[in-house]
C-alpha cells in the first residue's frame, strides 16, 4: 500500500469522509442515497441538426447529484471528483464509445476562468478518463479570449450559435478524437471544438460529456 493510501485510511478513521452532494458521512465520495439518485439516461445523445460530431455520449442528465458533482468539481476545486466521474463514465458507456484508435481531447477552458480557478476541470476529467480507458490524451485546442469573455453572460440563442466562443487547433491533431467535457448544455462548444479539429486534419470527432441538458 502506498504511503498516501495509508495516510488516507488513517485520516478516514479520525475524520469520516463526507458525501460531496449531501455532506453526510459516506464511504467514498458519494453516499449510497445520492448514488441511487444519479439521473442516468440513455447515453447516446440524439444527433443535433447540422452536427459535425460522429457520436456523442452522455450518461447523465444535468440534474440532482450529477449537477452537484459538476459544480463541486468546477467551483469548489474538488479535483478528486474527476476520478469518480471518470468511473461513472466507464461504467455507463459501451466500449464502442472509446475506440482503440481514438485520442481523448479535453474541451479547453476559458483562459480567464483557468486563471481564477487554477485548474482546468475538463482537463482533469479527460486525464482521469484516459487513465481508465487506456487511451492517449492530447491537448491541441486553444480557446481564444473574446470580448464576451466566455458564454456565461450570453443568452441561450447566443450560446446556441456559439457566439463569443473561438476555438483554434494548434499543431498536429489526432485523426480520431473524442472531445471530453463535464457538461453539454447546447452543444455549441462541442461543435466549435469539433470543427477546429476537423479543419486541422482530424478525420473523425466524437464527444463524451459527464452529463447533458436534454
Ligand atoms: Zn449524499
Amino acid at each position: 500500500m502506498k504511503l498516501s493510501k495509508v495516510f488516507r485510511a488513517a485520516l478516514d478513521l479520525v475524520v469520516p469522509p463526507l458525501c460531496w452532494v449531501c455532506r453526510e458521512p459516506a464511504r467514498g465520495r458519494l453516499c449510497g442515497h445520492c448514488r441511487q439518485q444519479l439521473p442516468w439516461i440513455e447515453p447516446l445523445v440524439p444527433r443535433r441538426r447540422g452536427s459535425v460530431l460522429q457520436q456523442q455520449w452522455s450518461p447523465l442528465e444535468f440534474e440532482g447529484p450529477a449537477r452537484a458533482l459538476v459544480h463541486a468539481l468546477k467551483f469548489h476545486s474538488a479535483t478528486a471528483l474527476a476520478a469518480l466521474m471518470a468511473e461513472h463514465l466507464v461504467d455507463a458507456l459501451p466500449p464502442r464509445a472509446f475506440p482503440d484508435d481514438a485520442t481523448l481531447v479535453p474541451v479547453p477552458a476559458n483562459a480567464r476562468r483557468l486563471r481564477q480557478r487554477g485548474f482546468d476541470h475538463a482537463d482533469l476529467l479527460a486525464s482521469a478518463l484516459a487513465r481508465r480507458v487506456r487511451l492517449p490524451l492530447d491537448r491541441p485546442l486553444r480557446r481564444e479570449t473574446s470580448v464576451f469573455n466566455g458564454q456565461r453572460g450570453l443568452g441561450r440563442s447566443d450560446r446556441l450559435s456559439g457566439r463569443g466562443l473561438q476555438v483554434t487547433a494548434a499543431g498536429a491533431v489526432p485523426s480520431r478524437a473524442i472531445l471530453v467535457d463535464d457538461v453539454c448544455t447546447t452543444g455549441a462548444t462541442l461543435e466549435r471544438c469539433a470543427k477546429a479539429l476537423l479543419g486541422a486534419g482530424a478525420f473523425r470527432v466524437g464527444a463524451v460529456t459527464y452529463c447533458t441538458v436534454p
